[in-house]
């Protein structure tokens, strides 16, 4: 798109126009360091530009210097060098362009290498807007370095792709309960005089996602050749002289002799600024005091300080707020209190079932052991077979006649693994070969508590039309253990299309023999047998709700070897299959966001950065509470990587 605009002056052409673009969340103090650094000669402060083309031109609110936009003689001063005066200029076109290039779902094209020619021209266009602006600015004021508070990341994006302008970017960063809490609180805005107009609330959860996902997406900028730096808000109140000689060196700015001397012990001494837009503050002159403003530790409510404190980890780790006050999770139930509080006795059947199960082993004998053991010595009344099956391993058949473990109720049988080898072909390969009227499933690093059997089967038992039923489980990881319980003693199919529900681990799967023979046996298509017992409990759940008994009689085993940190790939690919599958996923809006968040982190744990960008630019429009997203973000700007995220939440019990 070629200009429309006539030539900007010879020399605003020719020496780029340096900017110091604050980048962050509102909310974080961004006003009031502007103004600070609009007193440093050399600097200029306008406020949020990007709101320039609708606040000021169209709606004609008002300037910081207190007159309406189309009064303040700087900016009609700096129409005229810019454009050859405002009425120049189509705000329609530069919000149509702004729709189409400077917006967070473009952040693909913004970061990534492959840019449509379509989207470039728009952005040149866009940008020639901005490029014409700050030169004008520049003429104006007399000073070289023009500071733009717009905060949006998109913006930052955009402008590091112009020539004409050299860009400095400063991340201003702020404590996120801060943040999140002052988002809450109703505040007026001075500068709309026809109306009472007030600057929008957001829940607190949103604010914790936007702020992780944004100054992630900030880290990202100095890797792709930016020159950025950051400031903690809680530093420039603490040592404002200090924080003002850093952001000059960012910007180039000489801040030497009596530069600062607007810096009192008291504060600020501050003149009036033409900002086009900010916080209300930038209507007060003269003296500012400076303060931390900690008014959410006793105001933000406990559930929202918590949500915010979960939501914003990664980048709290990363920026310094973890010494401040953290709001403890609350200790998991002791195990005996769990089974205390478990629900009413289930009946006990007449007669017992009998039941098959499928021990899976690979190369781990002494866990195996332990496992086959717990499945032997379980009380269950009725008769039990169980099938040892080794994948890809030599079978070590003295199992079979090892005393305790064979009498005439409990038959032992190992056998090699005939089908696809992997975990689905070898359950599978158990599955045949038992004949029992129930199946249950055990890995080979899990155990069973002695009552699961006789509790699981009993519930199953009482609902004649139940295919399937799953236990709680107790996970033992780094010496602790950690109790996972649904809270329910039914799972709908709504609920797995929602959520894998980790709580519910294979080694507590019992189905009945029918499920998985006639209707499809495990799935052996899988990539790498890789969230088979998902796709396994979606295909129960659509047939029938899942009985739960909901103690944790499965103790699970988690560590290092046993969540494929380094199969990543073939997870993607198995949940791009169970996408496929069942189209109600992408239909509902909280799935979706579900697995675009686990494709986001998939990607972003394989170092391919643009495609984890896309899907995690999808999961947050899907569903901006869905975390997976932020961590995805957080893994691709290097804030945290995903096997320390991994660690954190396997420590916590919890799978990605
Ligand atoms: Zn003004």
């Amino acid at each position: 798109m070629a200009s429309t605009y006539e030539p900007i002056q010879r020399d605003l052409e020719d020496v780029p126009t340096r900017v110091l673009y604050v980048a962050g969340m509102g909310r974080s103090g961004s006003t009031l360091i502007e103004r600070a650094l609009a007193q440093i000669p050399g600097a200029t402060g306008v406020g949020e530009v990007v709101f320039l083309w609708d606040r000021g031109l169209r709606r004609d609110e008002r300037c910081g210097c207190g007159e309406r936009f189309s009064a303040c003689s700087f900016w009609q001063r700096v129409g005229k060098a810019a454009f050859g005066g405002w009425d120049q200029v189509d705000t329609h076109e530069v919000a149509a362009l702004a729709r189409e290039v400077d917006d967070l779902r473009d952040i693909g094209q913004l970061a990534g290498p492959i840019v449509t020619r379509r989207f470039r021209a728009q952005q040149r266009r866009y940008l020639e807007h901005y490029e014409r602006l700050y030169a004008g600015i520049r003429e104006v004021s007399g000073c070289d370095v023009v500071v733009d508070t717009s905060k949006l990341t998109p913006l930052a994006y955009n402008l590091r792709r112009s020539e004409r302008i050299d860009l400095r970017v400063l991340q201003l960063v702020r404590d996120p309960r801060a943040v999140a809490y002052s988002w809450t609180k109703t505040v007026r805005r001075p500068e709309v005089l026809d109306r009472e107009a007030y600057m929008p609330t957001y829940r607190p959860s949103y604010m914790a996602a936007l702020w992780s996902g944004h100054n992630a997406l900030l880290e990202l900028l100095p890797r792709l050749g930016a020159r950025t730096d950051r400031l903690r808000y809680e530093d420039f109140v603490a040592d404002p002289r200090g924080s003002l000689r850093r952001v000059g060196a960012l910007a180039d700015l000489d801040v030497s002799g009596d530069a600062l001397d607007f810096v009192t012990d008291g504060g600020l001494e501050l003149g009036p600024v033409h900002t086009v837009s900010g916080n209300p503050s930038r209507f007060t002159t003269g003296s500012v005091s400076l303060r931390r403003d900690d008014a959410w530790r006793g105001a933000l409510p406990a559930n929202a300080r918590r949500v915010v404190t979960a939501l914003t980890w990664p980048g709290r780790r990363a920026y310094g707020y973890d010494a401040t006050v953290e709001v403890r999770a609350e200790a998991p139930p002791r195990h005996e209190e769990v089974r205390a509080m478990g629900q009413q006795p289930v009946q006990e059947p007449n007669a017992w079932p009998s039941v098959g199960v499928v021990l899976v082993t690979h190369d781990r004998p002494a866990l195996m052991r332990r496992a086959l053991a717990s499945i032997c010595s379980q009380d269950y009344p009725g008769r039990l077979e169980v099938r040892v099956v080794f994948d890809r391993a030599e079978p070590d058949d003295s199992l079979e006649t090892d005393a305790g473990t064979d009498t005439d109720d409990r038959r032992v049988r190992v056998l090699g693994n005939t089908r696809t080898p992997g975990l689905c072909g070898a359950r599978n390969t158990g599955v045949l070969d038992l004949a029992g009227d129930l199946v249950a499933f055990c890995d080979d690093d899990d155990a069973w508590e002695p009552g699961k059997l006789r509790r699981q089967v009993a519930a199953l038992e009482a609902e004649p039309a139940a295919l399937f039923a799953t236990t709680a489980m107790v996970v033992d990881v780094g010496g602790r253990s950690v109790v996972r319980t649904l809270g329910a003693d039914r799972v709908r199919l709504e609920q797995l299309i929602r959520s894998r529900l980790t709580m519910l681990h294979s080694s507590s799967f019992l189905a009945r023999r029918a499920l998985v023979t006639e209707n499809g046996l495990v799935d052996e298509t899988l990539p790498q047998s890789m969230a088979e017992d998902w796709e396994l409990l979606l295909r129960a759940a659509a047939q029938a709700p899942i009985v739960h008994v909901d103690e944790p009689l499965v103790r699970v085993q988690w560590g290092a070897s046993s969540h494929f940190v380094h199969k990543w790939a073939d997870k993607n690919a198995a949940h791009l299959v169970l996408l496929e599958r069942y189209p109600a996923m992408a239909r509902d809006r909280i799935a979706a966001g579900l697995m675009l968040g686990k494709l986001a982190f998939g990607h972003a744990a394989l170092g391919e950065r643009r495609t984890a960008c896309r899907h995690a630019v999808r999961a947050a429009r899907a569903n901006w509470r869905e975390p997976r997203w932020v961590l995805a973000l957080a893994v691709v700007a290097r804030l945290v990587t995903a096997d320390r995220v991994m660690t954190e939440l396997t420590r916590r019990g919890h799978g990605i």
